[in-house]
């Protein structure tokens, strides 16, 4: 017996380096899919294959699973391996041999979260084969354990979460002060707008780059506060904050709690069937970004500058940063021209090769 499960890319609207702050995020389901087909195996190893390039076939022993510690896989397998690592520990002695064989269209590594998609295609197969008794909230969960242990990357769980709870249309509201989620109308179509995806030819490194460094420095704001989390802050008390906190930390609070603010402003503007005005507070997040968490780069500020100039209503880098992609919204109706513009103006920036797609919002897993 074999079962297949896909599960979506994430696009990060708005809401970014907010999840693990406690924070707002409002993510949607992109209609680019991982998809697993999992079969028992007849010998004892699990074994994974990949159509994507320089992902080989990876076979390692099934007792990998009873172990406590993350097993030793280098590589893309460590995704696949360490999903079923994580979820053998949520339910011990559940998960046998397997054999998982993964397509994708889902471009890996512009910052789409195609390992949170390949993650949750892993975890819903893995747990229709082997008959889990696991909510979509606990595969979130083993996703992000993967991820953290077993790859060894210091994510939060944003990524797990827009997956498994994207919805068609809808972008996903998340609290992550308590992880409660709320489907949003996007209103997109009916309102003549499209979501441009522009993958700058920039590419990110999380395990090594500045992610961790920006974590650890909301981390240290929170600790010279005296807080939980951001969270407790709001905008009125960045003034009061400003001088207990050297300027550089300063400037990543003030993103942290602007973004919370712009989130929850767009999430009212959709809610009311608005989406023609939130663009402002996309680029305003961009510039948040940009200036004051600084995990922008040049290739994906022109991307955004040349957007806003052919006529985006707004655009903003999203994911974790440091390269990788942005988002333009913009009327479907010029959607074209639009992409021409701005391939021009990152080509003109001096980055050849930006690669521009139109988004929609797609279901979680399937
Ligand atoms: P991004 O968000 O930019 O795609 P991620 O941090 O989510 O980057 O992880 C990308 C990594 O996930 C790849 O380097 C690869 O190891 C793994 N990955 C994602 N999708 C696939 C796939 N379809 N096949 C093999 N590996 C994949």
């Amino acid at each position: 017996m074999s079962t297949t499960w896909s599960a979506p890319g994430r696009v990060t609207l708005i809401g970014d380096h907010t999840d693990y702050n406690a924070g707002l995020s409002l993510p949607f389901g992109l209609d680019r899919r991982t998809s697993v087909t999992v079969r028992r195996a007849d010998e004892p190893i699990l074994r994974v294959r990949s159509d994507s390039p320089g992902a080989g076939p990876v076979s390692v022993p099934a007792r990998v699973l009873e172990l406590p510690e993350p097993p030793a896989v280098d590589g893309w397998a460590a995704y696949p391996i360490g999903m079923a690592w994580a979820l053998a520990q949520a339910v011990p002695g559940a998960i046998g041999p397997f054999e998982a064989t993964v397509t994708s269209d889902v471009p890996v590594g512009i910052g789409v979260s195609s390992s949170a998609a390949l993650e949750m295609a892993v975890g819903t197969a893995l747990a229709e084969l082997f008959g889990l008794d696991l909510g979509p909230a606990e595969l979130a969960a083993a996703g992000q354990r993967a991820e953290n242990v077993a790859v060894g990357a210091p994510t939060g769980i944003l990524d797990q979460t827009a997956v498994m709870f994207a919805r068609r249309d809808h972008g996903v509201l998340i609290d992550f002060a308590d992880l409660a989620r709320r489907a949003v109308p996007l209103g997109l179509a009916a309102a003549g707008l499209g979501v441009l995806i522009i993958d700058s030819g920039t590419r990110h490194e999380h395990g090594t780059g500045g992610y961790g460094q920006r974590r650890a420095e909301c981390a240290e704001a929170t600790s010279v506060l005296g807080l939980t989390s951001l969270r407790e802050l709001g905008v009125d008390d960045l003034d009061r904050v400003r001088p207990r906190l050297a300027p550089n930390v300063f400037r990543r609070v003030r993103h942290v709690v602007t973004e919370n603010a712009r989130t929850a402003r767009v999430t009212e503007l959709l809610d009311a069937g608005r989406a023609a005005e939130i663009g402002d507070l996309l680029t305003a997040s961009h510039a948040s970004m940009r200036d004051d968490f600084e995990n922008s780069v040049p290739a994906i500020d022109a991307a955004v500058a040349a957007a806003v100039d052919a006529g985006a209503l707004g655009a903003r880098l999203f994911g974790g940063g440091f390269g990788g992609a942005c988002l333009a919204l913009v009327p479907t109706d010029r959607a074209e021209q639009l992409a021409a513009a701005i391939t021009a103006g990152v080509v003109a920036g001096g980055h050849p090769d930006p690669v521009i797609r139109l988004a929609a919002a797609a279901d979680g897993p399937r």
